[in-house]
């Protein structure tokens, strides 16, 4: 009897001590998650984010993989990296995706986590760069709104650490985390964007183009680059408003925009400048290749028909280009931005006199000495 007693007891005291054990194990999960959701929440930008999951994160929790898929059906995020000059080689485990199918039949309808092991060809979807697919993975719906905007994923080369039950709680919740500070990331960069966007073209704004324009004069002078700058402006534009209304007017904004966009290249700045008249920062770009793009540029509007319900319309533009030799000794770049740009508008006025429908080339005065030690 007593002994049966003595025997509940320790069976008893095996059985707290499990809890326990099982209480502080969970703590210092929480206490792990916790700290790595704070680092999620804390970080800056979507570069930060993106740098905490891919490198923090992994690092952290010893995964042997981890990958994002993230649904951009439009190129939106994708545009943003562009925009930040994130490249695609630099995470290549980060993915992008167009159709949520393969999503909804990995999660189900309720949009539950997918763990275990046994799920080969998820592994080798979700985890495409990986010499050696992961055996076991927990795959977490990124859920905003009720909306499916990817999954985040984890994966192991040992079979047993992730299974059905293991810790879905915590990966859930980092998940929804983790969806809630890239949300905000993107609209972040939205934003900022907009801000620096002209919202009738979508190409860039003044202000964007100011910016930009001080950083390559600065890093022109450094790298000893040419940096050639031009100035298009449309014939006659007014007529446009003049004979069918201002919206026809700015559908010819819209494509002179994108037919513009269409001839340059990645590395080029292009900004809206006032009403019809459109600038272009060509990097690393000598007299004889700015005035080929700007003539090809010339060339693609002519060529170009704008379609209206029963006629279409020609477009013809003018342009200026300058050029800053960086061969030259420029020592004292203040204004050298404005100089520039003054240049290119003379030219475009010669282009103007003219005739229009030409390209011009100004000559840019090198300015070598101080203007304010000159006198
Ligand atoms: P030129 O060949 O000498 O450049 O003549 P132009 O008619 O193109 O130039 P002008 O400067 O006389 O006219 C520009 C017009 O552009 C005047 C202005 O009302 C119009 N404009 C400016 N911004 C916008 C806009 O966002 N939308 C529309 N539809 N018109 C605009
Ligand atoms: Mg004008
Ligand atoms: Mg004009």
């Amino acid at each position: 009897m007593y002994c049966t007693a003595d025997a509940e007891v320790e069976k008893l005291r095996q059985q707290i001590k499990i809890y326990v054990d099982n209480a502080r194990d969970n703590e210092l999960k929480l206490r792990h998650f916790q700290e790595q959701e704070l680092q999620f929440i804390k970080s800056a930008g979507l570069e930060q984010l993106l740098e905490t999951f891919f490198v923090d994160y992994r690092q952290r929790f010893r995964h042997d993989a981890v990958s994002l898929l993230l649904l951009d059906p439009n190129y939106e995020v994708r545009r943003i990296l562009d925009n930040l000059g994130i490249e695609q080689q630099r995470y290549p485990d980060l993915h992008f995706g167009d159709n949520p199918d393969m999503l909804h039949s990995m999660f189900g309808r309720r949009l539950r986590p997918l763990l275990g092991a046994n799920q080969p060809l998820y592994s080798k979807q979700l985890f495409i760069g990986q010499a050696r697919p992961p055996v076991s993975i927990a795959a977490l719906p990124l859920v905003r709104q009720t909306r499916l905007i990817g999954c985040f994923n984890i994966g192991s080369l040992k079979a047993r650490r992730y299974t059905e039950n293991s810790a879905t709680d915590f990966l859930q919740r980092m998940a929804g985390i983790f969806a809630v500070c890239f949300e905000n990331a993107i609209n972040n960069e939205k934003i900022k964007l907009l801000g620096l966007l002209d919202p009738l073209t979508g190409v860039h704004n003044r202000r964007y183009f100011d910016q930009r324009l001080a950083e390559e004069v600065s890093l022109s002078l450094r790298q000893h680059k040419p940096l050639s700058c031009l100035f298009l402006d449309i014939d006659h534009f007014k007529a446009f408003n003049d004979n069918y209304g201002h919206q026809v007017g700015d559908r010819v904004l819209q494509e002179v925009a994108s037919v513009i966009k269409s001839q340059m290249r990645l590395s080029d700045v292009l900004g809206r400048f006032g009403g019809e008249e459109f600038a272009i920062l060509l990097t690393n770009t000598a007299e004889k290749e700015a005035l080929e793009i700007a003539e090809r540029i010339r060339h693609s509007i002519e060529a170009h028909r704008l379609e209206l319900n029963d006629h279409s319309l020609n477009i013809t533009l003018s342009a200026g280009c300058s050029t800053l030799d960086a061969q030259q000794k420029q020592q004292y770049h203040d204004g050298l931005g404005d100089q520039l740009i003054a240049a290119a508008d003379t030219a475009l006025y010669t282009s103007k006199e003219g005739g229009r429908n030409q390209v011009s080339f100004r000559v840019l005065e090198a300015a070598t000495e101080d203007p304010e030690i000159k006198d």
